[in-house]
């Protein structure tokens, strides 16, 4: 299943609460998501850390769909078609940038 596949799923899923719930409910449930990948990155807890950035992946996909941003094909146009200099032109006080 590719990330185009799974986007998908998670709209049939989902997409119709998400917008009764609106954007700004999944943003706050994204932002506590972050939370507790951020508790669990900070405890190295490697199992915690799996489950989270599964529950941050799902709300980011919530809301792309909500604004119909197909993120396999944005992931590829902003990043993978790109060269690591040029992705990281505007990035600051990265331990390999120094
Ligand atoms: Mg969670």
């Amino acid at each position: 299943m590719d990330l185009h596949e799974i986007q998908r799923r998670v709209w049939e899923l989902v997409g119709e609460k998400d917008r009764m719930v609106g954007e700004m409910f999944l943003f706050s449930v994204l932002v506590e998501e972050i939370g507790e990948l951020a508790e669990a990155l900070r405890k190295k807890d490697k199992e915690r850390v799996s489950e989270e950035l599964a529950d941050v992946m799902f709300m980011v996909m919530s809301i792309a769909n909500q604004f119909e941003v197909d993120l396999e094909a944005r992931l590829v146009e902003k990043y993978l078609s790109k060269s690591l200099e040029e992705i990281s032109r505007s990035w600051r006080d990265v331990p390999w940038k120094r």
